[in-house]
């Protein structure tokens, strides 16, 4: 099977997509081959290809896209929100039982929260090593599973040494519910929280892109606030 690479050209800004893009809480119904235009609100080009996303129970996403808005991520055309779960994947998408359902976003979700904290985190944790310890930082979006069987999708950050590692924080989505991003030290949860973006999506409210920057940038200080104490006190 192919290998997929993380292609920056191809991430789906998260935001932008919750607020543009069709739910698939209610998949399409298949249109097969009736498709007339894009599924793109507006966009009246010819689709080019259905979606080939096929989630681990085998349930296909099939909305149609044209050229501009159907992403190509490793020679296999996606609408935008499952490119984002195939890049936030990568090389794991090869598995297919780490395939979220068709509607979840908690791949892409992880790894859209993951690269903004990511600088801040960075910084924390350099001054945080101590001489013989290095960062470790994930590239691509892991699958857990949980007790019960359900499954989760993660990204940690690392503080090891040769005798192990001290320190690891994840940022977490379960597969029962999609909006929540959870932040762990170790083993235990310190916090969760619905992204502004989502909260927004959910209460189908419209924000303007000021208030999106302000309420993102808040959202983003207290999880950086939290999570400095919380190493502190580690
Ligand atoms: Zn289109
Ligand atoms: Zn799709």
């Amino acid at each position: 099977m192919k290998n997929i690479t993380a292609q920056e050209h191809t991430t789906v800004d998260q935001a932008g997509l919750e607020r543009e893009v069709p739910s698939l809480d209610s998949p399409h119904p298949a249109a097969a081959s009736l498709a007339v235009h894009c599924d793109e609100p507006g966009c009246e080009a010819e689709p080019v290809e259905a979606c080939e996303y096929v989630d681990s129970r085998g349930n296909a996403c099939r909305t149609h896209w044209c050229a501009t808005h159907g992403p190509e991520v490793a020679g296999h055309r996606y609408c935008r929100r499952h490119a984002g779960t195939m890049v936030a994947l990568g090389s794991k998408a090869n598995n297919p039982r780490a395939l979220p359902d068709v509607g979840h976003r908690g791949a892409s979700l992880v790894r859209w929260v993951y690269r903004d904290l990511d600088p801040a985190m960075t910084t924390l944790l350099d001054a945080e090593s101590r001489s013989n310890e290095h960062l470790l930082r994930d590239t691509e979006v892991a699958v857990g599973r949980a007790e019960d069987g359900s499954r989760c999708w993660e990204m940690s950050w690392k503080l090891a040494s040769p005798s192990g590692i001290r320190l690891r924080i994840t940022l977490m989505v379960e597969e029962q519910d999609d909006s929540v991003v959870l932040v762990r030290l170790g083993d235990e949860v310190l916090a969760s929280g619905v992204p502004p973006w989502i909260e927004a999506r959910r209460l189908g409210k419209q924000v303007t892109e000021e208030e999106d920057r302000e309420q993102r940038r808040s959202f983003y200080a207290f999880l950086e606030e939290y999570l400095t104490e919380a190493i502190r006190q580690a």
